[in-house]
C-alpha cells in the first residue's frame, strides 16, 4: 500500500531540487549510487568498508540512516528537521487557523502546572492546534520519521512504537484542558528511497483540513525536501564538513 511518488520529482519547474541533487536521489533509487559497496562490487574499491566509521558495507542505507560518524555529527538530526519543516511550512501555508509550536516540550506547551511531571519533558516535533468559531478545539501531537527504506522492509514498527510513545502526551493534554478538546496523534514516515504510505499520509492531512490537492502538494513537497536532505547527508560525507569537535 506504500506508493513511491518520487516520480513527482519531476515537475519540469523549479522545484528548488538541484540537478545533481535529483541525479543522487534517482541513483539511489536504482540502488547505483556509487557508495563503497557498490564500487567495491564494479571492482572500483578494494573494500566495501565505510570510510568514516568502519562499518563493513557502506550501503546508501547505511550512508543516510546507520553511520556512527554521521549520526554524532547531527546530520541525520538535521536531515529529519528539514523533512519535517518542509511538511510544518506546507500546513502552515495550507491552513491558516492552524498554529504551530514547533520543538516545544510538553511542561511549556500546556503551562508547567497543568502538566505531569513525568511527561513535561516529552518533546514532539510539533503541537498543531486550531480554533474554530463553530467547531471543538482540535489538537495534534506531530511527530515525523526520516526511517531507512521502504515499508515493505519493516519500519513501520517506528510508526507504532511513536504512537504508543505519545499516547500519554495525548492523554496529558485532553486532562489539562478546561474545554473539550480533540486531541490526535499524527506521525509521517517517510523512506529514506521516498516512499511514503500515501493513503496514511492524505487521510492524516485531510483529517487536518487540507483538501486532497493540498494534500497532495503536500505529500510532493515533502518527497523533494527528502531527495534535499539526502544530499545534504551526501555532501556531509563526500567532504566531511561537519562537526568534528563533537567526535
Ligand atoms: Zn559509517
Amino acid at each position: 500500500m506504500s506508493r513511491v511518488i518520487a516520480g513527482k520529482l519531476y515537475t519540469g519547474r523549479d522545484d528548488g531540487v538541484a540537478d545533481w541533487e535529483r541525479r543522487a536521489f534517482m541513483q539511489a533509487r536504482a540502488a547505483c549510487y556509487p557508495t563503497r559497496a557498490n564500487l567495491h562490487l564494479w571492482g572500483m574499491a578494494p573494500t566495501a568498508h565505510c570510510d568514516l566509521c568502519g562499518a563493513e558495507r557502506e550501503t546508501y542505507g547505511h550512508i543516510q540512516v546507520h553511520c556512527q560518524v554521521l549520526a554524532s555529527a547531527n546530520c541525520y538530526r538535521q536531515a529529519h528537521d528539514m523533512v519535517a519543516g518542509s511538511i510544518l511550512e506546507c500546513v502552515a501555508r495550507e491552513l491558516e487557523d492552524t498554529h504551530i509550536y514547533r520543538e516545544t516540550s510538553l511542561d511549556n506547551f500546556l503551562g508547567t502546572s497543568r502538566c505531569p511531571p513525568a511527561l513535561g519533558r516529552m518533546r514532539p516535533d510539533a503541537f498543531l492546534t486550531r480554533d474554530r468559531k463553530d467547531k471543538r478545539r482540535k489538537i495534534w501531537v506531530f511527530e515525523f520519521q526520516r526511517g531507512w527504506t521502504d515499508h515493505d522492509k519493516g519500519d513501520d514498527w517506528r510508526a507504532e512504537a511513536k504512537k504508543q510513545k505519545y499516547g500519554q502526551v495525548v492523554q496529558a493534554i485532553k486532562q489539562a484542558s478546561d474545554e473539550e478538546v480533540e486531541v490526535s496523534i499524527a506521525v509521517f514516515v517517510i523512506g529514506v528511497l521516498g516512499s511514503i504510505r500515501e493513503d496514511e499520509w492524505m487521510q492524516q492531512l485531510q483529517d487536518m483540513g487540507m483538501t486532497p490537492t493540498e494534500a497532495e502538494r503536500t505529500c510532493s513537497t515533502a518527497v523533494r525536501e527528502l531527495a534535499r536532505a539526502n544530499a545534504m547527508v551526501l555532501s556531509a560525507r563526500a567532504t566531511r564538513r561537519f562537526d568534528l569537535g563533537k567526535f
